[in-house]
């Protein structure tokens, strides 16, 4: 999508600091970084929010979640622990409507959240 924040980056239009990439997901730093490991991983496909998910998304969201693990993972994070989170829509704050996953990890995650 040509105005999209999201597809710019994946596209290499716009600069981030990736972390990992596939054919189906990218993978960068956020640029406000809420957590010593916040990274947000963005499927290459454009979908808005979760409310434009299909079946046909199924497994590629599912890799979404198991990317997030591996990262965690690979930073030492996997046992101490991580969040990983959807924001839809106004009220939950989402900003940049073509869906990521945020990562975040290596401090104490208050719950609820705000
Ligand atoms: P949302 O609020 O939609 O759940 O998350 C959007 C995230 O994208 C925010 O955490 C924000 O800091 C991050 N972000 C916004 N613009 C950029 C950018 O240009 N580069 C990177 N790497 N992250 C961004
Ligand atoms: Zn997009």
């Amino acid at each position: 999508m040509s105005d999209c924040l999201f597809c710019k980056i994946i596209a290499g239009d716009i600069p981030s600091a990736l972390v990992h990439q596939d054919d189906s997901l990218v993978t960068f730093k956020d640029i406000h970084p809420q957590a010593p490991l916040h990274v947000l991983i963005v499927p290459r496909k454009h979908i808005a929010s979760l409310n434009d998910l299909s079946p046909d998304d199924d497994a590629l969201v599912g890799s979404m979640f198991r990317r997030a693990a591996a990262l965690a993972k690979e930073h030492g994070y996997h046992e101490r622990g991580y969040r990983t989170v959807f924001n839809t829509n106004r009220e939950a704050g989402q900003t940049v409507f073509h869906i990521h996953l945020h990562l975040l990890a290596g401090r104490g995650l208050t719950w609820p959240p705000g």
